[in-house]
């Protein structure tokens, strides 16, 4: 297991789609265990693959705090099936936005079908927490951001700012 570096925005990489996997093997169960020594190591409730730059539909989460969730969980080819109609505000992070958190809303529940690391079809139902977590790691799948989620002044801010670190952290170097 390896702590791999996180993409930062506004990496372009983060945009991308990734991929299904096609045989859930030793090169994922590597991926899968990297991803999860990552996302300990940050701090982090979740992780996507394409966040260490792997485009590929791989995702880990451990949100410690929902007691009944099985944690931590593996996902392969994650894919949401139903969204409650009932709506959560939630204040996110991400460990590719360090520092920057916001409110986003998202359905309080999700019904989300995966592959486990044994390649086996699982199917779970997470509400709260959990639920948040899972949508904003498909999100990341899918290129898409919780920043996305925000108001178009509010994600140019947050946006700016990381646009301008990132030029500070290259002249530093
Ligand atoms: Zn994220």
């Amino acid at each position: 297991m390896t702590v791999r570096p996180i993409l930062v925005a506004p990496d372009k990489r983060l945009k991308l789609y990734s991929n299904p996997v096609e045989k859930v093997d030793a090169e994922i169960h590597a991926l899968l265990d990297d991803l999860m020594e990552t996302m300990y190591a940050g701090d982090g409730l979740g992780l996507a693959a394409i966040q260490i730059g792997v485009p590929k539909r791989v995702i880990v989460v451990d949100v410690h705090a929902t007691a009944d969730a099985p944690t931590p969980l593996k996902l392969v080819n994650p894919e949401i099936l139903w969204f409650s109609p009932e709506r959560i505000v939630y204040e996110e992070g991400c460990l590719s936005f360090p520092e920057y958190f916001a409110d986003v809303e998202r359905a309080s529940a999700v019904r989300v079908r995966y592959l486990d690391e044994n390649g086996k079809t699982q199917e779970i139902e997470a509400a709260e927490t959990l639920a948040v977590c899972l949508q904003h790691e498909v999100d990341h799948l899918d290129g898409k951001l919780f920043v996305d989620h925000l108001s178009l002044v509010k994600r140019g801010i947050i946006l700016r700012k990381m646009a301008k670190a990132a030029r500070a952290q290259v002249k530093d170097a």
